[in-house]
């Protein structure tokens, strides 16, 4: 039975997963926000950690309990840090994902630099309204889509430094070890084991 609980401030069944898998060693339970039944907070920030600020103070203020949000994105160097927060707004004004790739590749077309990281931001609130923040990065380039069994979102345009395949080609395992947001929750869950 766990003794301390902790929001994870995400519908995503998938961020959830992962952070119930981690968090289940330090003995602590995960609640999401379906849990709670807590409503979606506006992404109105400029910056990753402005909008993880903004969903984990709303989390822990309306469950009275620690929580823990993230905000990631993909940003292409040559485009200025593009699309960067605005991520998943901008796959979707493309009108989905493929058609953000063949933009992407047009606009990248007569670069000679490709490079790109994945950005990962993950803040802890505390009812009090202190915070605290971790980051996690992953770099590699853009390349033609790759498509794999596994990903989602940009995964099939990114290969990170050191491989040969997308990120929608490695394994689930593999992408979990090397991601922005693997790297995130090891640095939260480090300051975690240590602080609480
Ligand atoms: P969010 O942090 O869930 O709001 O994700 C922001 C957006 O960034 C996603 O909808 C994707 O478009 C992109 N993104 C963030 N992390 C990844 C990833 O690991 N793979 C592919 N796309 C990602």
């Amino acid at each position: 039975m766990a003794n301390k609980q902790i929001v994870f401030a995400s519908h995503n069944q998938g961020k959830i997963k992962e952070a119930r898998a981690l968090l289940a060693k330090l003995n602590v339970e995960v609640l999401s926000a379906d849990d709670l039944d807590l409503s979606d907070v506006e992404e109105t920030g400029l910056t990753f950690e402005e909008n993880a600020t903004l969903k984990a103070i709303a989390a822990s203020k309306a469950s009275g309990l620690p929580a823990i949000a993230d905000d990631s994105g993909l940003c292409i160097h040559a485009l200025h840090d593009e699309p960067g927060v605005y991520s998943a707004r901008y796959a979707k004004k493309m009108g989905g994902y493929p058609d953000a790739f063949k933009d992407v590749l047009k606009r990248l077309k007569n670069q000679s630099d490709k490079s790109a990281h994945f950005m990962c931001v993950l803040v802890l609130a505390f009812p009090n309204g202190t915070t605290k923040v971790y980051q996690g990065r992953v770099d590699g380039k853009i390349v033609s889509p790759k498509d794999g069994n596994n990903g989602f979102g940009f995964d099939p345009i990114f290969m990170p430094d050191g491989y040969t395949q997308t990120f929608a080609e490695l394994s689930d395992a593999k992408k979990n070890s090397i991601s922005h947001r693997a790297r995130a929750i090891q640095s939260f869950m480090e300051d975690f084991k240590n602080s609480f």
